[in-house]
């Protein structure tokens, strides 16, 4: 028997719950893990307070992250004993996640936990750092490099944001934080950022084109967020979008693209290529600072997880929350 934090409908809403399941209740996949952790992500925070419309099937457990050690394997690719993280692939959205003590899941979700990288580490990551790691990876595939300019990252005290302000500091970019919390100043400036600039100033309603400011950025918010720092970017500068904290629309205009050449790229970690991912692991391994996930990260129980959860989707979360489910 074991413990899991399971969702289900209760007269139209979403009610979560800390129950004692076995493993016979889990879904049949091929490789059974004994989890170590878990994490909270924005979608999550939906996921479990039944905010939009994330959960396609009740009951479920949600969690789209997890770190832990194989216990049964009928793949030829993993074997009892060996340590895989797991992220996105719907996990936690339409199959059974990491909010659990055990949890059954297909190979080839899986990649191998990069060696020399502890399971809490894992988790500090997360889908929010593995996709703040592939924004940067966007930047640089779009010729964005520190001699080009500052880069702006929005959203920054939260967990992409904040793992994407550390990953570009380290790497010798210049980088600009929005923060709608004035109080993170400190925080932000710890993880590397060298100007704050406030949520209400970014999300001004901007021209067609602004003065030139950006030679990069990281959206995490969309909406007018997103419309103004492309009408603020460079000549041939990339913006690389992955988030709607904000709001999922785009009110912009082809102005950015067709006169200053910018490139708009967009980012998903859900389904991102396991080559990809496996590349962006090791990166993350290289180029995100041991000293910053310190600062980044607070380890809570399952049982905090609502209470987290909604703060997540209120914006009250700093960095990144690891869920020890064992403790
Ligand atoms: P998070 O920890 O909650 O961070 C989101 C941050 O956005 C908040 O900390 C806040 O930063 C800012 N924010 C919140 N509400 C806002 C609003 N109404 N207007 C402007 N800014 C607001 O969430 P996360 O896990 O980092 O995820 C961030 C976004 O990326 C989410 O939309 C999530 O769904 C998306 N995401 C996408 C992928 C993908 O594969 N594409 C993967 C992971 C996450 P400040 O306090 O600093 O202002």
């Amino acid at each position: 028997m074991f413990k899991a934090l399971v969702l289900d409908q209760v007269e139209g809403k979403t009610v979560a719950a800390i129950k004692t399941l076995d493993v016979s209740d889990l879904p049949e996949e091929d490789v059974l893990v004994d989890v170590k952790y878990s994490s909270i992500n924005f979608k999550d925070g939906l996921a479990i307070t039944g905010t939009g419309k994330i959960v396609s099937q009740f009951p479920m457990v949600p969690g789209i992250d997890l770190v832990g050690t194989v216990a049964e394997s009928k793949s030829d690719a993993y074997k009892a004993g060996d340590q895989v993280v797991l992220t996105g692939w719907s996990v936690g959205e339409r199959f059974w996640g990491g909010l659990s003590q055990k949890a059954c899941l297909k190979s080839e979700w899986l990649v191998p936990l990069p060696s020399g990288m502890s399971p809490e580490v894992s988790m500090s990551i997360g889908t929010a750092g593995l996709t703040a790691m592939l924004c940067v990876m966007a930047l640089e595939e779009g010729g964005v490099t520190p001699d080009k300019g500052p880069v702006v990252v929005s959203g920054a005290a939260g967990g992409v944001g904040s793992v994407a302000v550390a990953i570009l500091a380290k790497l010798g970019y210049e980088v600009a934080a929005i923060t709608g919390r004035a109080e993170t100043e400190p925080y932000l400036r710890g993880l590397g950022a060298t100007t704050i600039l406030t949520r209400e100033e970014m999300s001004e309603k901007a021209r067609p084109l602004e003065r030139q400011r950006w030679a990069g950025g990281i959206d995490t918010v969309g909406d007018m967020m997103l419309a103004r720092i492309l009408a603020e970017a460079d000549y041939n500068a990339t913006v690389a979008a992955c988030g709607l904290a904000g709001g999922f629309k785009l009110p912009t205009t082809v102005m950015p693209f067709i006169l200053r050449n910018v490139r708009l790229q967009g980012v998903d970690s859900v389904m991102c290529p396991v080559e990809r991912r496996i590349k962006a692991w090791n990166r993350l391994q290289t180029d995100l600072p041991a000293t910053a996930l310190g600062e980044i990260s607070q380890v809570i129980g399952l049982d905090d997880v609502p209470e987290y959860a909604a703060k997540i989707v209120n914006g009250q979360i700093q960095g990144r929350t690891i869920v020890d489910v064992n403790k």
